[in-house]
């Protein structure tokens, strides 16, 4: 597959720009939910999850923190960096 067309958070077939970086439609309505929700998500693991196409949704928590990690961003939005924690 084309590096360029892939998903830069799971790796699926991406439709284009979205928030500043590369991502298919699912990655892009998972972040703006989350921003626009300010949903706090919580990680069952140690906060290092697999993120790609097969266990994206498994953990909200992982696949968010690599939305931000691989550089997503929503103007202004930025804070809800901080709205993200781990339980352990
Ligand atoms: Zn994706
Ligand atoms: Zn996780």
């Amino acid at each position: 597959m084309d590096e360029e067309l892939s998903c830069k958070v799971c790796g699926d077939q991406a439709s284009g720009l979205h928030y500043g970086i590369v991502t298919c439609e699912g990655c892009k309505g998972f972040f703006k939910r989350t921003v626009q929700n300010k949903r706090a998500y919580t990680c069952n693991g140690k906060g290092h999850c697999p993120v790609d196409k097969a266990h994206r949704n498994r953990c909200q928590y992982c696949r968010f923190k690599k939305c931000l990690y691989m550089g997503m961003v929503l103007a202004g939005k930025i804070f809800i960096i901080l709205h993200v924690y781990i339980i352990y």
